[in-house]
C-alpha cells in the first residue's frame, strides 16, 4: 500500500511509506468478538437474564444491570441505519480504500454496530438497505465484520 499526495510543492507525485492501520491493542472484553470474526462468524453478547442483545461488548447488561452475560452467535443480517460517503480518510491507512462507505447496521437482532459497506459503490448504498456480514481479513491477527448488499 502505497500513499500519494497530489499537493508536492513541485507539483510531482510524492510517495509515503505505508500507514499500518490502527487496530485495537488489548482485546480484553471484546475478545470474543474478534476470535468469532477472526473464524468468519458474528457473536453478540446476550443477557443471560434478561436476553437483551448488546453491542459493544460490557461488564454488564445495560437494560437490567445482570453481570450474567453470555455471547451467542447472531444471523448477520441487518438494514442499513446511518451510513456517510467516505472521500477524504481522518487517518492515512484508510485513504487508498476511499472513497469507502462508513455505516452504522442495525441487525436483525437488534443491536447496530459500527462498520464499512463493501460489495457495492457507495453511492449506491441506501438507509434501510438490506445487508449481510462479510469478513474482511486485513491481517494474519484482525479480521474486520463488514457488510454487503444481501
Ligand atoms: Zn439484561
Amino acid at each position: 500500500m502505497t500513499m500519494t499526495r497530489p499537493e508536492a510543492a513541485d507539483g510531482a507525485e510524492r510517495r509515503l511509506p505505508p500507514k499500518p492501520m490502527p487496530l485495537q491493542e488489548n482485546k480484553g472484553l471484546t475478545a470474543p468478538f474478534w476470535e468469532a470474526a477472526k473464524r468468519h462468524e458474528l457473536v453478540m453478547q446476550r443477557c443471560k437474564t434478561c436476553a437483551n442483545w448488546i453491542h459493544f461488548p460490557r461488564e454488564q447488561c445495560p437494560i437490567c444491570f445482570s453481570q450474567e452475560l453470555d455471547w451467542a452467535p447472531v444471523s448477520g443480517r441487518g438494514r442499513v441505519y446511518a451510513y456517510t460517503n467516505v472521500h477524504q480518510a481522518q487517518h492515512p491507512a484508510f485513504q487508498e480504500e476511499a472513497p469507502y462507505c462508513f455505516a452504522i447496521v442495525q441487525l436483525d437482532e437488534g443491536p447496530r454496530m459500527v462498520t464499512n459497506i463493501v460489495g457495492c459503490e457507495p453511492d449506491d448504498v441506501a438507509c434501510d438497505m438490506p445487508v449481510v456480514a462479510t469478513f474482511d481479513d486485513v491481517s494474519d491477527e484482525w479480521t474486520l465484520v463488514k457488510f454487503k448488499p444481501a
